[in-house]
């Protein structure tokens, strides 16, 4: 029987095989471990009835169990070397399809279509490139494709900014823009040494979950979303020289910022960091409406 692709031997092979070397550029870590596979699976909560997006499919290691758990499995890979391989290692799994481009220069609600035959519930699962997590799980967000949930891997470090509370160091406009749509938390971390080759710092495994209506509502979410960046734009600055630094120095606007910020009860010599999401919320409905 044909060895499941993660396991140390079978990669090597495969790596033999096709003379395949890494491209750190492409954030190539492949996974290794058998026990962090299934963890992953089993915190993604997949079943027949799911259908799965994949990004970086790499040699196929998680696809591979993803395929046998869900009902289809969409990946997306850009490392055109990979494709043949991936012909190799995916041919016993009919229910997988692999798309040789860019997830985000992918038309994901479209291929979706194309590609699963029935209309259930989709999941993203995936262990993301490092150079590209930030950008790849915006568009993720922000896509009208209906996800209803995420379990990706990525550095420790960024899975602890996007799960972040206020008056943390790790809070900042990651935290806010992610849990505005989805409710995150650290399922488990996964050491280094669980890849080819081994990244310099350790992963953790976040875990998304759709969320109705996001979490606060705005009148006005490019207003929301600029009010949260400009009060991040210095961390070590208070929160009203952030303010007038982004909105302007005029006597006008800071008299806006002012009467916006005393009706919301917010002190001006707070730091941004230390705004929960409903305060940020309040503040730009009432600069809003103060325009
Ligand atoms: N899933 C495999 C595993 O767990 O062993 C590989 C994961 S590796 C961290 C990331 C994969 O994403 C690589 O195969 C890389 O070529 C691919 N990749 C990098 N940037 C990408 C992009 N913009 N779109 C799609 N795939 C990408």
């Amino acid at each position: 029987m044909t060895k499941e692709i993660a396991t140390p031997a079978r990669t090597k092979e495969l790596l033999k095989k096709y003379g395949f070397s890494f491209k750190k550029s492409l954030g190539q870590n492949f996974l290794t471990d058998l026990n962090i596979l299934h963890n992953i699976v089993k915190a993604a909560e997949l079943d027949a009835q799911t259908n799965v997006i994949e990004i970086g499919p790499g040699m196929g290691s998680l696809t591979e169990f993803l395929a046998k758990t869900a009902n289809q499995v969409l990946a997306f890979e850009i490392d055109q070397r990979l494709i043949e391989i991936l012909d190799e290692t995916m041919a016993p799994y009919p229910n997988v399809t692999v798309i040789n481009q860019d997830i985000l220069k992918a038309d994901i609600e479209k291929v979706t279509k194309e590609v699963f035959h029935d209309a259930l519930p989709i999941k993203v699962v995936a262990n993301l490139p490092y150079y590209v997590t930030t950008p790849i799980m915006m568009y993720l967000l922000t896509s009208p494709l209906k996800i209803d949930g995420m379990t990706l891997m990525m550095q420790k470090e960024v899975a602890e900014r996007i799960v972040a509370k206020p008056g943390t160091k790790a809070y900042g406009t990651l935290s806010i823009a992610v849990q505005y749509y989805m409710a995150a938390q650290i399922s488990f971390i996964v050491p280094k040494t669980a890849f080819v080759p081994q990244p310099n710092v350790d992963s953790a495994i976040l875990q998304l979950t759709k969320r109705e209506q996001p979490l606060v509502t705005v009148e006005d979410e490019s207003q929301f979303f600029a009010l949260v960046k400009a009060a991040f734009q210095q961390r070590r600055k208070t929160l009203w020289n952030n303010l007038i630094n982004y909105f302007g120095k005029d006597e006008e606007t800071k008299e806006r910022l002012q009467s916006a910020l005393d009706f919301c009860a917010i002190d001006p010599q707070r730091r941004g960091e230390t705004l929960s999401i409903q305060e940020f919320a309040a503040l730009s409905d009432q600069l809003v409406k103060n325009k």
